[in-house]
């Protein structure tokens, strides 16, 4: 059958609807109208599909559209934070975190905050960079609550970072391109009426640079004006730093999508021992690749380093940091290490994480320290784990 090598309905651009669609006499209209119901309107049972032809809607039944995911569980933490677990047709899960901007928000909100360094939120990796490409979807009158999801792109993960858990089961599979937009058509359904969401960062489980086809596909699908409408520059890749993806992922977005880069460390040995992945990948390599990533003008790659006591917090650490991102344009978010069971890795002293963050102040970085965000409800940076639980059993 010809429509075989076609993508999974959901994952369909709207040329590849207009391809499959000329095939069975459709007319060309058709193709935008199944698109914008899937991805403008979340829409994914053809039955709902109303101003379709009841012979359109079986087809469309019989090519395998319908939900790609249900939630399983879901848990608001006290900060408005949402984590959503989502089962999958194979009964594999994965979670998906969703972020509230609390704008309001400015003073410390615990003992521990008191000393309380400038604080950065997940997603605004581009808090304040100014951009050549118009934001057509920012035309909001500052009365929406902006929202930012955290999404998976593999169901585990094969990297196996020290302190992740995500990587303890190691890789289970890939996730296809229409189970990585299907998270956010169901995290966009949760939002409530005053809610939008505005960043995506690729910060769940997985490591999609490893999985880069359909993370690139996602991205299409989730940028295309007919649907989600994101703007390239409000998703992030995070990545543990596979040089010939950042290089794909730059040459395939012009370097318009946002790019994190999980370092941790500023040398080999100590690298090596928090992110096996470095063996194939040291340093001088993701560097040489970062500096070769067509950032348009005014745009920074975020560092991402997370914190570990007596890992890699010295001062002589963020001096070497310094040193070695010389000449980037970066801006480091530190991440005080959250705490996972299986690592007896734990965070610094605020005391600490402030001296290590002035170090880079003073050679002339930006940077921030993460809000810590969704920690109570497991669902904060590394936390997120695959459970495997049969279905029906939390
Ligand atoms: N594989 C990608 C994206 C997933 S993790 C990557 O490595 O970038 C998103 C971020 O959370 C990464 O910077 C990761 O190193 C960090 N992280 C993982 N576990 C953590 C933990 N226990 N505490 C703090 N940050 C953690």
């Amino acid at each position: 059958m010809m429509t075989s090598a076609l993508p999974h309905p959901v994952a369909r651009l709207p040329e590849e609807w207009l391809a499959s669609l000329s095939q069975i006499g459709e007319r060309k209209f058709r193709a935008s109208q199944v698109f914008r119901w899937i991805h403008q309107h979340g829409v994914l049972d053809p039955s709902a599909m109303t101003d379709l032809s009841v012979a359109l809607r079986a087809h469309l039944q019989g090519e395998g559209l319908g939900p790609v995911g249900a939630i399983a569980h879901q848990h608001t933490a006290p900060d408005g934070t949402i984590k959503a677990v989502l089962r999958l047709g194979d009964d594999a899960s994965i979670e998906t975190v969703l972020i509230p901007m609390r704008l309001e928000y400015h003073g410390p909100r615990d003992a521990e905050d008191t000393a309380a360094p400038e604080l950065a939120s997940i997603g605004d990796a581009d808090l304040g960079a100014i951009d050549d490409e118009p934001d057509e979807e920012d035309v909001d009158d500052g009365t929406m609550e902006r929202v930012t999801q955290c999404i998976s792109s593999q169901v585990g993960c094969a990297m196996k970072c020290a302190f992740c858990a995500s990587g303890v089961p190691g890789l289970r599979r890939q996730l296809g391109a229409e189970e990585i937009v299907g998270q956010v058509l169901i995290g966009r359904s949760l939002l409530s009426p005053s809610q939008r969401l505005r960043n995506l960062v690729f910060m769940g489980s997985g490591e999609p640079l490893h999985n880069y086809e359909a993370v690139a596909r996602a991205i299409r699908l989730l940028t295309h004006r007919q649907g989600v409408a994101l703007s390239r520059r409000r998703i992030t890749v995070s990545t543990v730093g596979l040089t010939d993806g950042i290089a794909r992922l730059g040459e395939d977005f012009e370097g318009k999508v946002g790019l994190a880069v999980s370092l941790h460390a500023a040398d080999d040995e100590t690298r090596q021992a928090l992110v096996p992945s470095n063996k194939r990948w040291p340093l001088a390599s993701i560097v040489k690749a970062l500096a070769a990533y067509p950032l348009p003008p005014r745009r920074r790659i975020t560092i991402e380093y997370a914190l570990i006591e007596g890992r890699n917090d010295r001062l002589s650490d963020a001096r070497k940091l310094a040193k070695l991102l010389a000449g980037l344009r970066v801006k480091i978010n530190l991440i005080p290490m959250n705490p996972v069971d299986h690592a007896g890795f734990m965070p610094p002293a605020m005391e600490r994480i402030q001296q290590f963050r002035m170090a880079l102040v003073d050679a002339g970085y930006t940077c921030l320290v993460r809000k810590r965000r969704g920690d109570d409800i497991s669902a904060a940076c590394g936390q997120l784990v695959t459970r495997l639980a049969p279905r029906g059993k939390p």
